[in-house]
């Protein structure tokens, strides 16, 4: 196929399975588009995606505020009873003249995190209204950068496991911020999983396809 410039390599898309290279159209709401080889699903085209994923995200969010300002464990040692909430971990960090740990464990398990599904929420705000064809792009683009870098799930595993070594010589209680944060890590594996960032830009090209 001659391609007279570079914009025409957006309009194919490649099969993952096969490798065949098929042009992108238009399709209806609610159905996919499969491969001609070997029958593989190419792209799809749901709007209920933005309604979901809106849902999600706003879900997410209000975990991640609660899991936040709660308290996540109440460990009693020796008559001694301390409170730990996630900003406190990172911040005692600090404070204790672990600079690069604190900041990076600030980014990975608050920034990036909390701007993760902020602009989630903006980008299916965005699709629902379809407005914002350039700024939509763009925040795909940063989510894909930025994904890899939220930290939650790996913070709480390493807090069951710090907790299953104090048990023997503290009393420990959990938290309503560690349930939270129990919700929020599973509605980001589900994001993760069932919302696919290639799927939503699908989805975005469709919308705006079809509006021109
Ligand atoms: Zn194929």
């Amino acid at each position: 196929m001659k391609l007279e410039n570079e914009d025409a390599l957006d309009r194919l898309i490649i099969c993952p399975h096969c490798h065949t290279l098929h042009e992108e159209i238009h399709i209806a709401d609610g159905t996919k588009a499969c491969c001609v080889k070997c029958g593989s699903v190419l792209y799809r085209y749901d709007s209920r995606l933005i309604d979901q994923g809106l849902a999600l995200s706003l879900t997410a969010l209000i975990f991640f505020a609660v899991a936040n300002i709660f308290p996540v464990v109440q460990i009693e040692m020796l008559g001694n009873e301390q409170f730990i909430t996630i900003p406190r971990t990172f911040l005692s960090l600090i404070e204790n003249g672990f600079y690069f740990v604190g900041l990076f464990c600030g980014v990975v398990l608050f920034l990036f995190p909390l701007a993760i599904f902020a602009l989630y929420v903006l980008l299916f705000l965005l699709l629902k209204l379809k407005k914002g064809e350039e700024l939509s792009r763009r925040l795909l683009v940063w989510l894909s950068y930025m994904k890899p870098w939220s930290m939650n799930d790996i913070f709480l595993i390493s807090i069951l496991v710090a907790l299953v070594k104090l048990i023997g010589y503290a009393q420990i209680h959990m938290g309503v911020a560690f349930w939270a944060l129990v919700v929020f890590v599973l509605l980001d594996i589900y994001m993760t999983r069932y919302v696919k960032l290639n799927e939503i830009w699908m989805l975005r090209k469709q919308i705006f396809m079809e509006k021109q």
